[in-house]
């Protein structure tokens, strides 16, 4: 059947062009045109009037609410609902090729694991914004005589042959910088690489994994993928550790694995340390101790290694200057490191990221440097963010600060148009309407302060 596009007067055959809305129809096209007419109108001065949607039928005085067109008058909030239904359409319809396609071959579908089948992928919104305050990274780069180390060590390496495969020079290194002998150190393509290998190496018993809510998504999303049962114990009302919810928790369900991450992502604070040591006591499946923001707060867990057989630490390049080499780092016993080891790939760190590792280590007070400068930076922004009326915050021992705003996802497109990328968490639960912006430097925290101030008394 024909359906006719009540602006363009144009029929289409097809069902994925066109939304039909009561006796209206409006195609793909005219919702693309209206929609930049009312962008301009944001910025016309010489629109006049507003007027009533023939759709929803509602009167709006505002001059860019409402499109009028020749037959139809349609508002920005029904061209919303349509450009949704639009763009469900079009993805049912690449699902319906999709299908057909490997049904030619066999439905590969049915051949998923439904764990996997359930779950959505981790994705970064990845807007290009000139003020990048949304990863957790560092805004510092090496100075420049380190960097042409860098570039020097760079061209030694063999590109054509496989990297060392133990890393042996680069965890002799960290061997001497953390005390530990270098059996009790393996490294992972980023921690993200070792939060699974943990999870494969011991989530044999009961196959459950304890974590607090909220954390850092990829505990849940790699337990799961491997098809391990996750428990979450909700954090309390300061967002520490709720330790008899842990021990009942510990108790009922024996977890083979529970992670820790102290400082905590995204809610930024340090879990109280004899929480986390009556949590390492009580368990008796490992409890990892992830201290990717440990930098930051100047506490570790280090010190407590030799008393207990069961205590893993996470470690991470990535927060100090180094996100691009994927560089995580496990410290745990020696009969631990063992039986992950058995899974680690081989040459899983690549011999590019060990050659800059072993400069950048040999060079570590830059780097000491650079965190000083964040955490006072952090200070700084905390308090002026504290005299912005509207926001409530958290207290941070990371290189973010998380904080509660009304209206977190306009706000959070509002920054973005101003050039400016934080992370938005708005989601029902104790994150609503929270957002979480990284410390970047002086210039950068700026840009955001003066930004956030500007769109919130606008
Ligand atoms: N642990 C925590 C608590 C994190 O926030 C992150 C990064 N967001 C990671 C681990 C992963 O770090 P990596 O880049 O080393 O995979």
């Amino acid at each position: 059947m024909d359906i006719k596009c009540s602006f363009c007067e144009e029929s289409f055959k097809g069902h994925s062009r066109i939304v039909t809305k009561g006796s209206y129809a409006i195609c793909t096209d005219c919702v693309s045109i209206v929609k930049e007419i009312f962008i301009e109108f944001e910025t016309s001065e010489t629109y006049e009037g507003g007027g009533v949607c023939t759709i929803c039928g509602k009167h709006h005085s505002d001059f860019n609410k409402v499109f009028k067109g020749k037959k139809v008058h349609i508002c920005n909030a029904c061209l919303d609902d349509i450009e949704d239904e639009l763009g469900e359409m079009k993805m049912q319809e690449k699902e319906e090729i999709v299908v057909t396609e490997t049904n030619k071959r066999g439905d590969l579908s049915s051949r998923v694991r439904s764990e996997i089948a359930e779950l959505k992928a981790y994705s970064v919104p990845h807007y290009k914004c000139s003020v990048k305050l949304d990863g957790n990274e560092s805004p510092f780069d090496l100075p420049s005589d380190i960097r042409e180390k860098v570039q020097d060590k760079l061209n030694s390496v063999l590109l054509n042959r496989y990297p060392d495969p133990g890393a042996d020079v680069l965890r002799g290194k960290l061997s001497e910088m953390t005390g530990l002998q270098s059996d009790q150190i393996v490294l992972g393509n980023g921690s993200d690489e070792l939060i699974e290998m943990i999870i494969r190496a011991f989530a044999g018993g009961s196959g459950k994994v304890l974590i607090p809510a909220p954390t850092f998504s990829m505990y849940k999303l790699s337990a799961m993928t491997l098809g391990y049962e996750v428990i979450e114990a909700e954090l309390d009302s300061k967002f520490d550790l709720d330790l008899d919810l842990f021990r009942k928790h510990i108790e009922q369900d024996d977890p083979d694995v529970i992670f820790l991450a102290s400082p905590n992502n995204p809610t930024g604070n340090c879990f109280s340390r004899e929480r986390i040591i009556q949590i390492i006591e009580s368990a008796s499946g490992v409890v990892v101790v992830d201290e990717a923001y440990c930098d930051f707060s100047g506490v570790t867990f280090l010190d407590q290694f030799s008393d207990y057989s069961n205590l893993i630490i996470l470690r991470t390049m990535s927060k100090i200057g180094f996100a691009s080499l994927r560089l995580g780092m496990l410290y745990a016993s020696a009969e631990i490191t063992k039986t992950i080891s058995k899974i680690r790939l081989p040459y899983n760190i690549n011999s590019l990221s060990q050659a800059v590792a072993e400069i950048v280590l040999d060079h570590y007070d830059a780097i000491r440097a650079n965190i000083s400068i964040i955490i006072t930076e952090r200070r700084r922004v905390f308090e002026r963010m504290k005299i912005i009326p509207g926001l409530e915050l958290y207290a941070s021992d990371a290189n973010f600060i998380l904080f509660k705003i009304n209206n977190a996802d306009r706000i959070y497109k509002d920054l973005i148009e101003k050039d400016i990328l934080i992370r938005n968490f708005n989601s029902p639960g104790r994150l609503e309407n929270c957002m979480r912006v990284t410390i970047g430097t002086a210039e950068e925290n700026d840009a955001f302060l003066k930004a956030l101030t500007g769109i919130l008394s606008s």
